[in-house]
């Protein structure tokens, strides 16, 4: 039985005093939520807030982004050992709107995965095709090489500390759901990349959660489907009543 994860991505929203708002409210409403793993990923300088704020609960903190060094002269960036430093255990990585804004690609991804490994983080791997990706029929080998590049040389022991999130971009911000068919038919396709490349048992304890325009009134149907191991949500996140309702799915 794999034990489903409802994560937040707060993308660049929110503030410090903003965060701690949040949890006043969520907190209660996710005090009983025991069926999941709970996890909000703010922007960095919320992320001292959030892990005060969720003190306590079982609610888990992650960054939304990090350097595949561990220090060093990169400026802007932050590090897995930095991340932990402060309380994280997620991180993501390659979020599409990382691929499409900063120029992140399955190899940038494919140095990041084992430095969270390495810095005792849970990484998130995001992949997922355009929209005209699917309509030219190229889904599949879009998330192949995804897949591959991205964990292809990973030992089956890390791969069995990573999480996959499915995040159709013609999904995400749109408000353009994926029908939980189609989303299953993905994640399916997904764990039988990880079935040849890393083995039955490691594939079927993978937790592949979909992403994209996830909302209160169409999580039950996402979560209905067996293949799908929890959700990535954004805007939806940003609300502690809404998200606590797709949590509480
Ligand atoms: C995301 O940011 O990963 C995402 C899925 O966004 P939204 O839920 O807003 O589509």
């Amino acid at each position: 039985m794999r034990r489903p994860i409802m994560a937040g991505n707060w993308k660049m929203f929110k503030t410090p005093v903003e965060t701690c708002a949040f949890f006043e409210t969520f907190r209660p409403l996710t005090a009983g939520s025991t069926h999941c793993e709970i996890v909000i990923c703010p922007p960095f300088v919320d992320l001292n807030a959030a892990i005060d704020a969720a003190g306590g609960a079982a609610i888990e903190i992650g960054g939304q982004n990090m350097c595949w060094a561990n220090e060093g002269a990169f400026t802007g960036e932050i590090s897995g050992p930095m991340l932990r430093s402060v309380g994280c255990r997620w991180v993501l990585i390659a979020h599409s709107e990382r691929r499409q804004f900063f120029g992140e690609t399955n190899e940038s991804a494919a140095k990041k995965i084992p430095a969270a490994l390495q810095a005792g983080l849970t990484p998130i791997y995001c992949i997922g095709e355009s929209l005209d990706q699917r309509q030219s029929g190229a889904t599949e080998s879009v998330l192949d090489t995804q897949f591959l590049v991205g964990l292809g040389k990973l030992t089956a022991e890390d791969f069995d500390r990573v999480v996959i999130a499915y995040e159709p971009l013609w999904a995400i911000g749109t408000g353009k759901v994926a029908t939980p068919e189609i989303a299953a038919d993905a994640h399916r396709f997904i764990r039988n990349q990880a079935r040849k490349k890393f083995g039955e048992a490691a594939a079927e304890a993978c937790r592949i959660l979909y992403g994209g325009s996830v909302k209160p009134d169409n999580i039950r149907g996402l979560m209905a489907e067996p293949e799908i191991d929890g959700t990535l949500v954004g805007g939806a996140s940003l609300d502690p009543v809404s998200f606590a309702s797709i949590v509480n799915f």
